[in-house]
């Protein structure tokens, strides 16, 4: 009987189960050859200064422009691509892409003032954060605009004791690190004060908990002003979320409450001019 009720379950369980590991044995094929296909695109998110609302930068975040599925988040596939050690690759691309996208932009004298780009990099080793910084370097990204590479917490935390000389390069490069994510893993307040980070990036949970906890985010951010940090809030979707987060001084943020992540064409709207004059906020 047992017998009989597991050839039922196979019944109704296995051809789901199989589509799914068919699926994944679809994509894992496919990612192999994203590149050469150019199948990736990057979407830029505004992130504005809280208090004024101007875009002070722009996040870049990578898709799939898969030919039969359509659009697919990162979610979908960077962690395959992790564990295919496929991510550096991507890494590279989409910080090579953003590069010539600033490039356009320049030209149409757009961003000639000082605006941060922020790429997320999956280090997954130390080596790599080097690789994106020779990368960066060979690349010569044009100022005013200032790379900043988003690594997590959880990465930088656990990482950075085993090779802190990668680390070393990227500050050669005078690439800025921002901790994303931030309030997910466990940061080292005196490792954190010791690393070239400039940004902490607050974890979208902690802004949309904001309405029962507003205790928690501000004791982040004192921290973070202790040590000289930048504070960003991410995932701002309500302007009740928006005027605590003001109250309690974070400078910047980024979130649907002013605009998802767009194409490169339709950000083209929220980046000043260079005929207007715009206030940027300075630091850092
Ligand atoms: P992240 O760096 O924390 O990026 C923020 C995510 O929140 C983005 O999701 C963004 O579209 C989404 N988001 C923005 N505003 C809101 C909002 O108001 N509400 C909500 N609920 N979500 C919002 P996305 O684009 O799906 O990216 C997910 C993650 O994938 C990123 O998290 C980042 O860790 C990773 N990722 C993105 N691009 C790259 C890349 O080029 N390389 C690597 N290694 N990872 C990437
Ligand atoms: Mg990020
Ligand atoms: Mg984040
Ligand atoms: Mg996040």
């Amino acid at each position: 009987q047992a017998k009989q009720a597991g050839r039922a379950m196979s019944r109704v369980f296995q051809p789901a189960m199989r589509d799914v590991s068919k699926d994944r044995l679809g994509l894992e094929a496919q990612l192999h050859h994203v590149l050469e296909r150019e199948e990736l695109v990057v979407h830029y998110q505004p992130v504005v200064s809280l208090a004024t609302r101007q875009v002070v930068g722009l996040e870049a975040l990578v898709r799939w422009q898969h030919p039969q599925r359509g659009l697919l988040l990162p979610e979908a596939f960077i962690p395959l691509a992790e564990e295919h050690h496929l991510v550096g690759a991507i890494d590279r691309w989409v910080l090579q892409e953003v590069g010539r996208q600033v490039a356009r932009w320049q030209r149409q004298r757009r961003g000639t003032q000082k605006l941060w780009m922020n790429v997320n990099v999956s280090a997954q080793d130390l080596t790599q954060v080097a690789a994106v910084t020779a990368h960066l370097r060979a690349l010569a990204f044009p100022a005013p605009w200032q790379v900043m590479v988003e690594l997590t917490e959880r990465v930088l935390m656990h990482r950075t004791d085993a090779d802190p000389s990668a680390l070393e390069g990227l500050r050669q490069a005078q690439v800025q690190l921002v901790v994303d994510d931030f309030g997910m893993g466990f940061s080292s307040l005196s490792r954190l004060h010791r690393l070239p980070v400039s940004v902490l990036k607050v974890d979208r949970s902690f802004v949309a908990a904001l309405e029962e906890d507003i205790e928690l985010v501000r004791a982040m951010v004192s921290m973070g002003r202790a040590l000289g940090m930048v504070m960003v809030a991410e995932g701002i979707e309500t302007e009740a979320q928006y005027h605590r987060l003001v109250e309690i001084g974070v400078e910047a943020g980024q979130g649907w409450l002013f605009a998802p992540a767009l194409p490169a064409d339709q950000v083209n709207a929220y980046l000043p001019h260079s005929r207007k004059r715009r206030r940027s906020i300075d630091r850092p």
